[in-house]
């Protein structure tokens, strides 16, 4: 696990490096930002070249660094959900989304490099299997990927942003993509993969133990519990934006990088906003009124 500082913030974001018998695969690459401290690591550690580059889903702080990595190692194999090859005939072409946007990247500079994977497709680094899960919600392409070996699983963003140590979780409900129905089923399909040993958090921290079940049920119980005072709070302010999140704020409080990093309120609201956005539009809450 590497911790990419991004946005200079420690415990934000990790990357992660799976090394077997010479063959290595990381998992995501943070923003171009990170890419310098992210090849000295590799350095430190005694990689010098990667076979795979795994895109759990697009969002920049999961593919930001593709372009750069795929430079310096020429030989990686980009793994991508195979929801892009279906992508031409949904909603998404038309519109400039960052799905197209980044497929048509994939397509245009590294197309033979491109491998797409689906549910129960297998990246073997050789005694290691790399499992591929599809785990939509989060956003509709989000891919899950378990290293059978070692029964670890890299779920992304697919769960919600569970930050160890601290015990603070927020459910990943961001718009446009976010999706209510898919969120919730994909929790409960990888909570059910049996004799999970290890989860490994992108926002931020490995779950061991008995901490793995608990991941799951608090994404569970978080998602819920934002889910409702998003509602409440939007019937009973008549949709008021502002009243939503300070609904939410009153509740469930800062991050411990918001307080840490004495973030300003206006970026908490942007997040916090986000968030609710995702669920009223996930719900279809604007129709009912
Ligand atoms: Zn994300």
């Amino acid at each position: 696990m590497f911790d990419c500082l991004i946005y200079n913030m420690k415990e934000q974001m990790a990357l992660f490096v799976i090394e077997n018998h010479g063959k290595t695969v990381l998992i995501d690459t943070g923003t171009s930002s990170e890419v310098d401290s992210l090849l000295n690591y590799l350095k430190n550690i005694g990689i010098d070249h990667l076979d795979y580059i795994f895109s759990t889903h697009v969002h920049v702080d999961h593919i930001g660094g593709v372009k750069r990595l795929s430079t310096q190692f020429p030989e990686a194999k980009i793994v991508v959900s195979k929801f892009y090859q279906k992508l031409p005939e949904t909603k998404f072409a038309k519109e400039k989304s960052d799905l197209a946007e980044y497929h048509e990247y994939l397509v245009q500079n590294l197309k033979n490099r491109v491998i797409y994977v689906g549910e129960g497709d297998i990246i073997s680094l050789d005694d290691l299997k790399l499992e591929i899960y599809t785990a939509p919600g989060h956003t509709p392409e989000h891919i899950a990927i378990l290293d059978r070996k070692n029964m670890n699983l890299f779920p992304g963003d697919s769960i919600g942003g569970h930050h160890l140590g601290s015990g603070f979780s927020r459910p990943t409900a961001y718009p446009p993509y976010f999706n209510h129905e898919s969120y919730s089923k994909t929790v409960k399909k990888l909570s059910q993969i049996d004799n999970i040993k290890s989860v490994s958090l992108a926002h931020f921290g490995v779950a061991t133990g008995p901490e793995v079940q608990e991941v799951f049920k608090i994404s569970e119980d978080v998602f819920k519990a934002y889910k409702d005072t998003v509602v409440e709070s939007y019937q009973k302010n008549n949709g008021d934006l502002n009243s939503i999140i300070t609904a939410l704020l009153d509740k469930f409080g800062r991050s411990p990088n918001e307080i840490k990093h004495n973030r300003p309120d206006s970026l908490i609201f942007r997040t916090l906003g986000g968030i609710s956005i995702g669920f009223i539009n996930a719900l279809g809450l604007k129709s009912k009124f």
